[in-house]
């Protein structure tokens, strides 16, 4: 099998390690470049990275020398976990020099042109990229992103319910995981004993991204989803999985046992990262917990439980994922693997 080399920017980040350690054995990918911050440029990785994840740096990426984050870089894809601050103008740059650029940062995600992508759902929104090229004068190099962390946790059983019901109204309370805010974070004075009422710039975006993934692609671009969601997000006391509690109203009537098998069968893909079960649907009473339901389908499943009737709206219940996995890296991996399936890259 052909192996593609893979850039990483924002390589020393909570991300960044991500990658690295999903890309170890990985059978289309070998990393070739990695960059960060001034700060970094110019060390090898081990030195450059403060590593956080269980076991050591992969000896592949370990003496890389870390490189600014500009072109050229050796490689023949980029994966972004930049911050927002830097993203767009780099991400860009890198496009326009003939890079594929698949970016785990907020700020292409909303751009009319760019595919918001969860393989499952909205493969077929890579349609998009031919009129981005066109759009932004690309020759080869265009952008794709993946959801905000906490939206991939809900959006799933969400298209799941749209798909057969359509979705009217949501309500959801994210509680997110200290690693969602990067290293070094929050600060521990702030969430330990705490559960924190506010994550900058993050409700707007749980309120709009899942009317685009489920929206559908017509001739003039992405028609959104027809649903409002109501969103309050709060930073908790734990390391990794975004959980998020979700009540909703439905446009046509159904009954429990339609909405669990509903997003019970929602089919995985068969793609390299892809998990063996997308949605992951538990009936144990206290379940989802993120310490013990992240990992499941290696942190690529995304987990269900408590589906219930509402008094106020039709249904409730909680969804669960791993942020940095499959709301972070892992997405974007497997993003890379639908965009080599679709012979986009
Ligand atoms: P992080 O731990 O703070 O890492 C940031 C990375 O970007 C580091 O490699 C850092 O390099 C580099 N960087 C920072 N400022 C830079 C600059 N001015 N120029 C060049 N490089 C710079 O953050 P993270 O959690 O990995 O998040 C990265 C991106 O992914 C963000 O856009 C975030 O919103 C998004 N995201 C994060 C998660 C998550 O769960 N953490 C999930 C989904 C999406 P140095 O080490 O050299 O400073």
């Amino acid at each position: 099998m052909k192996k593609y080399r893979v850039g990483i920017l924002g390589a020393t980040g909570t991300v960044g390690q991500r990658f690295c350690r999903l890309l170890e054995d990985h059978p289309q990918f070998e990393i070739t470049a990695l960059a960060a911050s001034d700060r970094s440029a110019g060390k090898p990785y081990e030195e450059a990275c403060a590593w956080k994840l269980p076991g050591r740096i992969p000896a592949a990426v370990r003496y890389i020398v870390v490189q600014p984050i500009e072109p050229p870089l050796d490689c023949d894809i980029v994966f972004s976990s930049l911050p927002s601050s830097v993203a767009r103008e780099t991400e860009e740059a890198f496009a326009r020099a003939s890079y594929p650029v698949i970016s785990n940062s907020s700020s292409y995600r909303m751009d009319e042109d760019v595919p918001l992508l969860i393989p499952e759902i909205n493969g077929d929104h890579v349609g998009l990229i031919e009129k981005q090229k066109e759009n932004r004068g690309f020759t080869k190099g265009f952008i794709v992103t993946n959801p905000n962390c906490a939206v991939m946790s809900f959006a799933p059983p969400l298209a799941a319910l749209h798909g057969r019901f359509g979705v009217e109204e949501v309500a959801v309370t994210t509680l997110q995981a200290i690693s969602g805010a990067g290293y070094p974070g929050v600060a521990s004075l702030d969430i330990t004993d705490n559960v924190f009422p506010y994550i900058a710039g993050e409700e707007p975006k749980v309120e709009i991204e899942a009317q685009k993934i489920l929206g559908r692609l017509g001739s003039n671009g992405i028609e959104k989803a027809d649903f409002t969601v109501s969103a309050q997000c709060f930073r908790v006391n734990v390391v990794d999985g975004h959980t998020a509690s979700v009540r909703v109203n439905l446009r046509e009537t159904a009954t429990l046992e339609e909405v669990v098998e509903a997003m019970r069968t929602f089919p995985s893909l068969d793609l390299h990262s892809s998990p063996a079960r997308f949605i992951d649907v538990t009936n144990e009473p206290s379940r989802p917990q993120p310490k013990l339901d992240r990992d499941s389908g290696q942190g690529m499943t995304v987990t269900v439980g408590r589906v219930f009737p509402d008094t106020v709206f039709d249904y409730k219940f909680v969804a669960l994922s791993h942020n940095t996995v499959r709301g972070a890296a892992g997405g974007a991996v497997l993003n890379a693997e639908l965009l080599i399936s679709k012979g986009l890259i």
